[in-house]
């Protein structure tokens, strides 16, 4: 064990709840909880009703604590969790005690780096647990649960273990004189090479386009003014607008609104420009329109079935072909209880609504095209540490085909070598002080 003296945090959130937890992890987590107690007898893995005093043996809260014997912990060191009464002055004054008792503060994400030094979690099923918390949609909380109990580690070793294998096969060789060599040896090499770099590519391809799943999809809603896209925004969140709380240290320059529909999460991007246009004040641009449809995954574009097309319209969909030809799209006439006065050529309708009386419809297809991204069985990168990885790994089996072609065995090896430490990074990386205190900087305290 690397670091064992005993740190300390308050593991739920900040706020108003029946109950708080206060956890501590090290060599003198158990004396520290006898101290806080005034009690003697803690058995492993109980849970014990006690009073809790500060330093100075005043009563702080009765509270149940339960002791977990090093290794079999979090940590893998001793773990003791104090479950007081919650709110912020109780669990404050319970982390003082713990503070005077001899513990000391833990960094955000020391827990986790503990578990993962001690050899509890290896990286990915760390990531996993981190992005857990903060899981936006059901579906992204059902991914991340199995990659923390490891199926991403899993699929990584299938493909480190199969480069090793190939490795080994080739090295043989080097060993024998050529003309002993079975002939279609570089042939069988390359075919398991190039099986490789395809599944690596799938799942690469997979984990970009569910980016959506796990971060909520973010949906534009595009249109020139007066088409209805106030109302239409104003539909879906009476639909079930999510509340979204202030995560600390994030900062958002754009006005977000989230939306919950089935087990998704969707994010409707700036929609102060959406809402400004309700004003008149400033008309939403070209420009505006462009740069909701780049940062999004789905775009609804809303056309006024009520007035003559014009030159705006025209626009709007020249953007949708230019900007929006791969994103999944819905083109909408709205306002169709009115007398119908809209035509284009060349512009297919998915949908007609009356945005200001029912957006069941639109629900729907939202609906749809968010389960079609949901292939939970598959593995998925969920960092862009993982991402980087991969294409690492990627890249160096790309360059190993040449030298396989011209029999450089030495140099062929070199690549695959560095593909199995890229592959392995992603659970186990050769020690980076620098990368694993920035990655585990980035957890919640108390993590
Ligand atoms: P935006 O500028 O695109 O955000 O458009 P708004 O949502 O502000 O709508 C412009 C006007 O059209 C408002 O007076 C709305 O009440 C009206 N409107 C929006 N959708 C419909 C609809 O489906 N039918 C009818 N009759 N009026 C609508």
């Amino acid at each position: 064990m690397m670091e064992n003296d005993t740190i300390v945090a308050i593991a739920t959130a900040n706020g108003i709840g029946s109950i708080a937890i206060i956890r501590l992890s090290g060599d003198d987590a158990l004396l520290i909880a006898k101290k806080l107690s005034k009690k003697e007898n803690f058995k492993n893995r109980y849970a014990i009703l006690t009073n809790i005093y500060d330093s100075g043996g005043t009563l702080i809260d009765e509270s149940i604590v339960i002791y977990f014997q090093g290794p079999h912990s979090f940590t893998a060191e001793d773990v003791v969790e104090i479950q007081c009464h919650g709110g912020y002055i109780v669990a404050q004054s319970v982390l003082k005690a713990c503070l005077e008792a001899g513990a000391r503060l833990a960094n955000a994400g020391e827990f986790s780096k503990r578990a993962f030094f001690n050899g509890r979690i290896d990286l990915s099923e760390a990531e996993a647990i981190a992005q857990l918390i903060e899981a936006k949609s059901e579906d992204a909380a059902k991914i991340l649960a199995s990659q923390m109990k490891g199926s991403l580690k899993e699929f990584i070793e299938e493909v480190r273990d199969e480069i090793i294998h190939i490795l080994a096969y080739s090295e043989v060789t080097i060993d024998y004189a050529e003309e002993d060599l079975p002939e279609d040896l570089v042939e069988q090499i390359r075919a398991k090479l190039d099986g490789l770099y395809k599944l690596l590519k799938k799942t690469l391809i997979a984990s970009e386009s569910r980016a959506g799943l796990m971060q909520g999809f973010r949906v534009a809603i595009v249109g020139k003014p007066n088409v209805g896209k106030s109302s239409l925004l104003n539909a879906l969140l009476n639909y079930n607008r999510a509340i979204v709380s202030d995560i600390a240290g994030t900062t958002r320059d754009t006005i977000e609104e989230q939306v919950k529909i089935g087990t998704h999460l969707i994010r409707i991007v700036d929609t102060a420009g959406i809402r400004e246009a309700e004003d008149a004040i400033e008309k939403i641009g070209i420009e505006r329109s462009l740069e909701a449809i780049k940062q999004s995954d789905i775009v609804i574009a809303l056309f006024d079935g009520s007035r003559e097309a014009d030159e705006e319209d025209r626009e709007i969909l020249a953007l949708l072909k230019a900007h929006a030809e791969d994103k999944a799209k819905i083109i909408i006439k709205n306002k169709v209880d009115l007398p119908q006065k809209f035509t284009m050529e060349g512009l297919p309708f998915d949908m007609e609504l009356n945005s200001k009386e029912d957006v069941s419809g639109l629900i729907t297809a939202l609906q749809e095209i968010m389960d079609a991204n949901n292939l939970s069985d598959e593995i998925m990168l969920i960092s862009e540490r993982q991402i980087t990885a991969v294409k690492e790994t990627m890249q160096n089996i790309e360059e190993s085909y040449e030298p396989l072609e011209m029999q450089e065995l030495e140099i062929f090896s070199f690549h695959l070598n560095e593909a199995v430490k890229a592959m392995a990074s992603i659970t186990r990386p050769f020690e980076n002080d620098e990368m694993l205190d920035k990655m585990f900087g980035s957890f919640c305290l108390g993590k």
